[in-house]
């Protein structure tokens, strides 16, 4: 699509200062490499934790027992050099490890995830960022500068924005402060579309029947995943659980009560649980996983000093984030 050709934008230089909308994966990757640039950048997050889609929460139950799980990304393979770079740094400094070769047989390919859960990524990158978590950015302005505002009273000012939140959400901000895309780039965007996932994350009082290396893909109408996060070795205190909702059944069950949800992806779970749930929470991914991308590792207007990127530009994965945090920072500082 022609639309979709060289936006690149000339107007940065190592003088500029930025501002990334969105602390997830995307977004860290392309403010550091900005920052290794020399150019400044801050990177506002409406998550209390940084990470986006790089979820990992604690589930306690007395001062004994209490689950860690991971909710969001749950693994991840590696398919382009560009990516290998990272995950090797992340290896050598132990954030990650190799999980397994594979869940419901192997196939030899590495799949890696978090030490200390994957979230431990993005904290890991954001250790020397300038990154302001529990910021939502509700209004922004372009006037030769862009000036930011937040629902903590704080504005911010850059030379250039990169927004990197799933695509309907930036859609939703540039509407809320009155900006307007060329039509056909704004229908391009309005293409991207996302599945959307509920997960349920529990304790159990004994261990579950996930078979080894505990996390299994399951082929039912409700459930799509499974896993053990004492097993993956982010959990040593707790038999903690997490559980994927298909599409489908999240869409359905989306508006039902957490009981409701938990008790029906329970009873889909049971061949695994063999156990008593302690305590169990929900959470609903409105945006999960793209199901329809941009088409382009990222997009710049440089009209407007304005790039958007995220997964849903690459591929619905972590690499496809990554390598669209690379191309971003590459679009504005090439
Ligand atoms: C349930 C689930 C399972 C998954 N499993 C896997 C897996 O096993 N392997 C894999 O590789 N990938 C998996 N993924 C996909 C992977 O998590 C994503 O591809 C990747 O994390 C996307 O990163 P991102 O930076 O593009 O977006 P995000 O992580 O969504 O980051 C966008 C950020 O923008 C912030 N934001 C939004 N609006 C605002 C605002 N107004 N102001 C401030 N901040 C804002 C959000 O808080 C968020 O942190 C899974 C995702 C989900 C949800």
């Amino acid at each position: 699509m022609s639309q979709k050709g060289d936006r690149s934008n000339k107007l940065i230089n190592n003088n500029s200062s930025g501002i990334v909308i969105g602390g997830g994966i995307s977004g860290l990757i392309a403010a550091t490499l900005l920052q290794r640039k020399g150019i400044k950048v801050t990177v506002i997050d409406k998550g209390r934790g940084i990470g986006g889609r790089l979820a990992t929460r604690r589930i306690k139950y007395s001062e004994t027992i209490e689950g860690i799980c991971d909710y969001g990304t749950q693994y991840f393979s590696v398919k382009q050099p560009g990516f290998q770079v990272w995950v090797d740094d992340w290896l050598e400094q132990g954030v990650i490890k190799e999980w397994c070769q594979g869940f419901n047989e192997v196939d030899g390919k590495p799949r890696y995830c978090g030490i200390n859960g994957t979230r431990g990524i993005a904290k890991y990158l954001a250790q020397d960022l300038d990154v302001c978590t529990s910021t939502r950015v509700f209004k922004i302005n372009y006037d030769r500068q862009w000036l930011v505002e937040t629902n903590s009273g704080k504005k911010f000012q850059g030379d250039f924005l990169v927004m990197t939140p799933p695509v309907p959400q930036s859609l939703k901000l540039l509407d809320d402060s009155n900006i307007a895309l060329p039509p056909d780039i704004r229908q391009s965007l309005e293409q991207v579309d996302y599945h959307s996932c509920i997960a349920v994350l529990a304790l159990l009082d004994r261990p579950s029947s996930i078979p080894q290396p505990g996390g299994i893909g399951i082929a039912d109408e409700n459930l799509v995943w499974l896993a053990d996060n004492y097993q993956k070795g982010i959990s040593p205190n707790g038999h903690a659980i997490t559980l994927h909702a298909t599409p489908s059944f999240s869409e359905k069950n989306w508006d039902n009560t957490d009981a409701d949800i938990a008790q029906k992806l329970f009873a889909a779970a049971s061949t695994w649980l063999d156990s008593s749930i302690i305590e169990y929470q929900v959470h609903r991914w409105r945006y999960s996983l793209p199901k329809t991308l941009y088409g382009q590792s990222c997009l710049t207007l440089p009209e407007l000093s304005l790039t958007f990127g995220g997964d849903a530009f690459v591929a619905p994965k972590i690499e496809g984030a990554v390598l669209s945090g690379i191309a971003i920072a590459k679009s504005i500082n090439h």
